[in-house]
């Protein structure tokens, strides 16, 4: 990756990826939430099903239903958080300095 400062024309140039981080943070926590409900959701239907399998059943339903349910959201959140991240890194924030004369400036498009 060869990155130019557009005042300047130094190669010398830092890039900061905040916001990817962030974004991803945000997701995480999201799908994190996202799942807790799912789980619920799952756990739910899991026992419903389960109830026809006996009392047995109602656990190994809501475990499983709850697990499946958190690990979706989960994963999914992160995934969409990421991706958010780095779309506002890419299009929003300025996060290239040039290390020459400090001017801060975005990847060409
Ligand atoms: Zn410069």
């Amino acid at each position: 990756m060869s990155l130019q400062c557009p005042r300047c024309h130094s190669p010398k140039v830092a890039s900061f990826h905040h916001a990817m981080k962030v974004g991803a943070a945000i997701g995480t926590v999201g799908g994190a939430a996202r799942g807790v409900s799912a789980a619920l959701a799952g756990g739910q239907a899991g026992a419903l099903i389960g109830a026809i399998a006996g009392p047995v059943g109602i656990t190994l339903g809501s475990v499983s239903g709850a697990i499946l349910g958190g690990l979706a959201g989960g994963v999914g959140g992160c995934a969409l958080g990421a991706q958010l991240g780095e779309s506002l890194d890419r299009h929003v924030l300025a996060h290239n300095l040039c290390l020459l004369c400090g001017h801060r400036f975005n990847l060409p498009t």
